[in-house]
């Protein structure tokens, strides 16, 4: 869901016009264009749809059909929006305006596809967008392509990897096959690097993907690095005090990982029978689980609305959510994906918001979150027994759980400190961010931050997952306190957050719906104790 976090530049600080805003003329076109809105995403989700190669056509109708409504709905659209100013109207008004036309700016750019070319990136005359595109790029050629014993691996393949092999030589080498990658996307980390002339370049995007994060919490500005901060500090006291090599670092928190492998079978069947178990069957919601590998399959997991939940004559025609997953190697990792993506679906389910406001880009980190509600729940023994048949142990689950979550961590304090200060070394900030909390041996020499394709799809964006695993914390925590432990399956799960936190889409806006749910702000407490508790047996 990255992509759709791009274009929300277009907030507002609030004005004095709510008074009248209702009988602007302006608002009154923006609420008549919500049902045009709501035919161009179904349009688009369609045609998403029968291009991702699942289905020839869908809702009775083949992709011409699909592109032909999709092409007069876009042209009403921007008719009807053309002449509208967000000046004079409500703030909800004016979020749904911003909405659609973000909508408009995802669903008539280009796919998620990577659709450049790496060799780009070494032209010194590259934009910082264009940089951005052939840096994503090769996270597709040289990054799913890892050389390794004879073998061809895909990033994520190797990073799973990386958990699982006993040898600690063979670990070694397959740490440095990732170096191609490094080099393609940091080169020598000379000034002038593909990278670092990208980070130079878009360092205002950065800044504004952080900012939104903050504001999405309703925190000040610049005090989301704190919060980062303090979780690495209680990472770095309560787990192991030994210096680690890079390429121990992820074998070092996967014990569960490795005592899981063996039991990780009908992956799907299992997550189908925890969300029934939840309330929330995939199959009653309507929710498409697109587990097949073909070629020209998207190679990240993702979920989208084939259709979205709107009114109709009068009645609620749910949502049909899809899934895509690329189910690799089967373990822990992959279950944790098919919780996380299912989380997304049941959330796309729930809600029940003007079309405009279903999904925002503002709530881009509390639905990574809500997703994760579900997706850490893999990682509790009693899900693991209850679904798979044999378990780790709880301080097993809690480190394989947390030791992704504060890498992640890593890397969006790794994009702050980058954004504030475009002209820094990487390689000398990443060593200082892992080798004060994390405890790994500096190797500066090596760019080997750079295995995630976000950091240059999207510079910034990293912040999105480090904030939410706070507030997915948070809301765990709360929702165990209100209606008891949901890991292993409770039925009062989904009609919970449903009518609490999911209905609501992104009508209220993130921090308001956070807040009212939580009776509170959203704290740092939760997820603090949980790394704390990582020293415990
Ligand atoms: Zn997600």
């Amino acid at each position: 869901m990255s992509a759709r976090a791009l274009a929300v530049v277009m907030l507002a600080a609030v004005g004095a016009v709510a008074t009248a805003a209702a009988d602007s003329p302006d608002e009154h076109r923006i609420d008549a264009t919500e049902p045009v809105f709501a035919d161009f995403l179904d349009a688009a989700g369609a045609i998403e749809t029968i291009d991702s190669g699942l289905t020839a056509s869908f809702d009775g109708q083949d992709r011409a059909a699909w592109q032909e409504r999709f092409e007069r709905s876009l042209h009403t659209l921007n008719a009807a929006l053309a002449g509208v100013s967000p000046k004079g109207i409500s703030p909800r008004g004016r979020r749904a305006l911003a909405a659609m036309r973000s909508g408009v700016a995802f669903h008539t750019s280009v796919s998620s596809a990577p659709a450049g070319n790496c060799d780009d990136a070494v032209r010194p005359s590259a934009t910082g967008r264009e940089l951005r595109t052939a840096l994503y790029a090769c996270f597709s050629s040289v990054g799913d392509a890892i050389q390794f014993e004879g073998y061809s691996f895909t990033r994520g393949d190797a990073l799973g990897l990386l958990e699982r092999v006993d040898e600690p030589e063979r670990r070694r080498a397959l740490f440095m096959a990732m170096e191609p990658l490094w080099r393609a996307v940091n080169g020598d980390n000379t000034p002038d690097s593909p990278y670092r002339r990208m980070l130079a370049a878009e360092a205002a995007h950065a800044r504004t993907n952080i900012a939104d994060a903050e504001a999405s919490l309703g925190l000040p500005a610049g005090a989301g690095e704190r919060w980062l901060e303090q979780a690495l500090e209680a990472w770095s006291r309560a787990g192991r005090s030994e210096t680690l090599e890079p390429w121990e670092f992820r074998y070092g928190y996967s014990s569960a990982t490795r005592t899981v492998q063996a039991c990780a079978h009908h992956l799907e069947d299992a997550n189908a029978r925890f969300f029934d178990d939840l309330g929330a069957n995939l199959a009653r919601l309507l929710v498409i689980v697109d587990v097949d590998a073909r070629p020209g399959k998207a190679p990240i997991d993702y979920t989208d609305f084939a259709r979205i939940g709107r009114s109709m004559a009068g009645a609620w025609r749910p949502a049909i959510p899809r899934v895509s997953i690329h189910l690799g190697e089967e373990g822990l990792g992959s279950a944790n994906e098919l919780a996380h993506e299912s989380g997304h679906a049941v959330h796309y389910a729930a809600i029940r918001a003007r079309p405009s406001l279903q999904m925002p880009d503002e709530l881009s980190l509390a639905a990574e979150s809500f997703a994760d509600i579900t997706g850490w729940s893999v990682f509790n023994p009693a899900w693991q027994r209850r679904y798979l048949g044999c378990a780790g142990t709880e301080s097993e689950g809690r480190r394989a759980r947390l030791g992704s979550v504060i890498l992640d961590v890593a890397w969006g304090l790794f994009e702050i400190r980058m954004a504030r200060n475009p002209a820094s070394d990487p390689n000398a900030v990443w060593t200082e961010i892992t080798s004060r909390y994390l405890h790994i041996a500096p190797h500066p020499e090596w760019s080997w931050w750079a295995v995630r394709g976000q950091l240059v799809d999207d510079p910034g964006y990293m912040i999105t997952y480090a904030l939410g695993a706070f507030v997915t914390a948070d809301l765990r925590a709360h929702i165990r306190a209100r209606i008891g432990k949901f890991d292993a399956g409770n039925r009062s799960w989904y009609p919970f957050v449903s009518d609490r936190l999911f209905r609501y889409g992104g009508e209220v806006e993130p921090q308001l719906l956070l807040r009212r749910f939580l009776g509170r702000p959203v704290t740092q407490a939760a997820l603090l104790a949980d790394i704390r508790a990582i020293g415990s047996r």
